[in-house]
């Protein structure tokens, strides 16, 4: 029987552009690029290897996110996935990892899966969250920040790596499993991959899709709130001491003052 594996993609913010926050205090997405989040382009990478060792497997990618987060989908199918899934309404705007998870999870459950695999984190919320409260929520076992994961016999096995020991750990399928950027170089999408990902299924769910009701999701379902956010203050014009037989003393009274020393 085929190997369903499904990899759960982000549509991020690029952080080399500037990024504001909208007047309800969310991140506003349509004044900036975006692009599938640098993180879970390993979860792509490993879920391609694992497809590739199985005698039969498709990887379905899965992204919770505005109309442009096609993008982030198209990246992935080009890189080799085999289809897309795009949840996307109205009603998301605001919603809190909480809300993403129950609405990825339902995703999942419909898509239908033998293994889950994620980033270790977004690089824009960056909670590392979001696999956990899925495994949860789909009720299997989470094996999260691998650096090497395999798939053998229904079982996922993978090594994570701490500061002090490295771990070998395994789950009977299904589970979902997190992989981190030390799990393998994610590999650039060839010219043919660019042009097969056009042909590729897309398929969009909103919330009645999904059987989840608006009030459970967006702002008005977020267990988390934002109080205030303040723009960072424009760089200012640093100090220069110039040694001039004072040097050290200057520099010295800077740190006191700065309460560095
Ligand atoms: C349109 C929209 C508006 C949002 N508005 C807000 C808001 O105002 N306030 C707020 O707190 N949150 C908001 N969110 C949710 C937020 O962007 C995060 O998705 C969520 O909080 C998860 O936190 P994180 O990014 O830190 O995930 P992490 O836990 O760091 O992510 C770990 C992994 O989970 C997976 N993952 C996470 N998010 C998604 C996703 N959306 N789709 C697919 N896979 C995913 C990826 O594999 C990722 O590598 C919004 C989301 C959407 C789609």
């Amino acid at each position: 029987m085929s190997l369903r594996i499904v990899v759960t993609v982000k549509y991020v913010p690029d952080a080399t552009g500037d990024r504001h926050f909208a007047d309800d205090l969310t991140v506003d997405r349509d004044d900036v690029d975006g692009l599938l989040s640098e993180l879970d382009e390993y979860a792509v990478e490993q879920a391609l290897q694992i497809a590739e060792d199985a005698d039969d497997a498709e990887v379905t990618v899965l992204t919770v996110g505005p109309e442009d987060a096609k993008d982030a989908l198209r990246k992935a199918l080009s890189m080799g996935a085999d289809k897309a899934i795009h949840v996307e309404d109205d009603d998301l705007h605001g919603t809190d990892a909480i809300g993403t998870s129950l609405v990825l999870a339902k995703a999942i459950e419909k898509a239908g899966y033998d293994l889950v695999i994620s980033g270790m984190a977004s690089t824009d919320g960056t909670m590392g969250v979001v696999p956990a409260l899925v495994a949860e929520r789909l009720g299997v076992p989470q094996v999260t920040l691998l650096s090497e994961v395999s798939v053998e016999d229904g079982t996922v096995k993978g090594r994570r790596d701490g500061d002090a020991a490295s771990e070998q750990l395994e789950a009977q399928l299904p589970a979902i499993v997190s992989v981190t950027d030390q799990s393998g170089e994610a590999r650039y999408p060839s010219f043919k991959g660019i042009m097969a990902a056009k042909k590729k299924p897309v398929e969009s769910w909103d919330l009645s899709d999904l059987d989840i009701e608006a009030e459970e999701v967006g702002l008005d379902g977020a267990f988390t709130k934002v109080e205030a956010a303040n723009e960072r203050p424009a760089r200012t014009a640093g100090t220069i001491v110039k040694d001039e037989g004072e040097g050290g003393k200057q520099l010295a009274e800077f740190l006191a003052g700065q309460k560095f020393i």
